[in-house]
């Protein structure tokens, strides 16, 4: 077994590794991981990490993943976010099966093993206030100062602590710490919080409780009481865990799970935190928890990203103990693999320019073959409309070219893809001076845009699409929502980059697109998706992605001008 990730066989990691001596070893039968996500936000691109982990685990060892709320803060957790998370996962394409759980549901037992912790003489109940502890508590150099409450006998804890929970003091009154260790190394072990007062109303159980388990007291026990195996977090939390093994030590748990630590993702340019995230959310700088621009799973899958790209990108980063910041551009990559493959081809035009074909028959209409798809034989093709007026991309004309120019420009000649050779003849401009209309002959002989018995050779093959057939829609271009690669999470009003949204008000489409429901690809532009808002009146698309890795540069560019 190797250690090296470079010599790794996809697929594989150092958790994996552990799992499979694990089971090689005998200790358990069952592998059971779980995603254990605090409901307070929607889940972005770093907790796909986690999830295709977890569950990507109990999958390929034939054990389980539970899906567990982390529901301990009633202040910031909603309903809401329970229900999108949920569709997240699913989306993913994970099953948790009948194993949906709440850190909630383990309340009364949690709460019955702190009383046991105050009968052993191991947890205790102080008054000093908030500020009183953090300057008790030392810093990573100092040791910290005991409590003058942390000798209290276990009769006055036992008595404060039912007090506490039947609700006769205010918020932050008191709390229930671990009777520990003050002078201990480790920050965590310094007689942790484990009961806070909040007089709050939760999700689930309502006004039952007015003191809340802190996480680390909630989190450890209630992955032993759903005897999970392989507690799988992100490495802030490797100092946590021998506090976590101090609670399986210290109480009379079912089960002892191992917890093990792992880097967390970080894409450049990103900020991956709920926190941030719902402020953008809040204040307005985004439309929704799903505005395409967001790293929310939500904000993915409404830009067109399909689950199976998300899946593949989270493939190729891998897992391991080393912090790093991956290039948003392996995003694009993985995204643009799986819709190469699976989007169908249409034409689109989001700039259009018009196209008189001087020598093409008034009135006339022919339907041109389309390819569905060049590498899938299967997906058939379709008729697209040829007459005498046509779009094509502004983009694609230039009435003084530079010498590489090798699309349309006076006297030149393309390659109308599907349809006919085409020669700009002349150009129509309007009272400023721009080009509005161009005047165009074709050649009747390059029919499906095939070369002519002459054999001549055009340079450039465009897009188009009928004047009269096509459909106008909107097109929403997406760039990165902050301007600087490592944005400043404090400051990230002054980060956002206001060119992030380009609206294109009246594109063209060929017809076909006003039925498509899949994600496509709009030739020579990218990859494209129905946005949720787009109905047979209105059609929206999203750009997913663009074609190449140029991608970046170019919505920059767009942007910027
Ligand atoms: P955030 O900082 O965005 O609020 P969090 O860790 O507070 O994230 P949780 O709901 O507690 O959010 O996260 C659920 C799980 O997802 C945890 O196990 C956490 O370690 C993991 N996770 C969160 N962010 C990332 C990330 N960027 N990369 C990998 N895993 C992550
Ligand atoms: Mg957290």
């Amino acid at each position: 077994m190797t250690t090296d990730n470079t010599s790794r066989e996809p697929g594989s990691d150092f958790i994996r590794d552990i799992v499979q001596a694990d089971i090689a070893a005998g200790k358990q039968k069952t592998v059971v991981t779980r995603f254990p996500p605090e409901p307070n936000g929607y889940l972005h691109i770093g907790h796909a990490k986690s999830i295709c982990l977890n569950f990507g685990i109990a999958e390929e060892f034939g054990g389980r993943c539970h899906l567990r709320m982390d529901d301990t803060n009633p202040t910031k957790e909603e309903q809401l976010y329970i229900d999108a998370i949920q569709d997240d996962v699913r989306w993913l394409g994970f099953d948790w099966g009948r194993h949906f759980h709440h850190a909630s549901d383990y309340f009364e037992q949690l709460y019955a093993w702190a009383e046991g912790l105050i009968e052993a003489g191991r947890a205790y109940v102080d008054d000093q206030s908030p500020d009183e502890m953090r300057a008790a508590r030392g810093t990573l150099t100092e040791p910290g100062r005991d409590s003058p409450f942390r000798n209290r006998s276990v009769a006055e804890n036992l008595d404060l602590f039912r007090r506490m929970r039947s609700g006769e003091f205010p918020n932050g009154a008191r709390v229930l710490r671990a009777k520990i260790d003050m002078t201990s190394g480790n920050i965590n072990l310094r007689d942790p919080v484990l009961y806070r007062i909040l007089h709050a109303t939760h999700p689930r159980t309502g006004d039952n409780w007015c003191i809340y388990p802190s996480y680390d007291y909630a989190h450890g026990q209630s992955d032993a009481l759903e005897g999970v195996t392989h507690s799988i977090c992100t490495l802030e939390f490797e100092d946590h865990r021998p506090l976590y093994d101090w609670f399986l030590d210290n109480l009379p748990v079912p089960a002892k799970p191992r917890q093990y630590e792992f880097a967390r993702l970080n894409i450049t340019g990103m900020i991956l935190s709920k926190r941030v995230l719902t402020q953008l959310v809040r204040d307005g700088h985004v439309a929704s928890w799903d505005d395409p621009r967001m790293p929310t799973i939500a904000g993915l899958r409404r830009r067109g990203v399909p689950a199976a790209a998300l899946r593949d990108f989270v493939k190729r980063i891998g897992v391991s103990k080393a912090n790093s910041i991956v290039d948003p551009g392996m995003l694009d990559f993985s995204i643009r693999e799986v819709l190469n493959k699976t989007a169908q081809r249409r034409m689109a035009v989001l700039k259009p320019l018009k196209i008189v074909i001087e020598n093409y028959p008034d009135g006339q209409t022919e339907e041109m073959e389309a390819v569905n798809h060049p590498e899938d034989t299967t997906a058939g093709s379709r008729k697209v409309a040829f007459s005498r007026e046509i779009y094509i991309e502004q983009e694609d004309f230039m009435e003084n070219p530079p010498k590489k120019f090798f699309r349309l420009s006076p006297g030149s000649e393309v390659r109308l893809r599907y349809a006919y050779f085409l020669t700009c003849k002349s150009v129509v401009k309007n009272d400023k001076g721009e080009v509005v209309e161009l005047r165009c002959t074709y050649d009747p002989a390059t029919r499906g845009g095939n070369t002519p018995p002459d054999g001549r050779k055009v340079k450039a093959t465009l897009h188009w699409v009928s004047a009269a057939d096509s459909v106008k829609a909107e097109v929403r271009l997406y760039g990165p929502l902050f301007k600087s690669e490592s944005p400043d999470p404090g400051n990230f009003a002054a980060e956002l980059d206001p060119g992030s949204l380009e609206v294109i008000h009246e594109a063209r489409l060929e017809p076909a697109l006003a039925k498509d429901t899949a994600p496509v690809q709009f030739e020579r532009l990218g990859y494209f998706c129905p946005d949720k808002e787009s109905h047979p009146g209105a059609l929206v698309f999203n750009r997913t992605v663009g074609l190449r890795d140029t991608f970046a540069k170019e919505v920059k560019g767009a942007v910027k001008k």
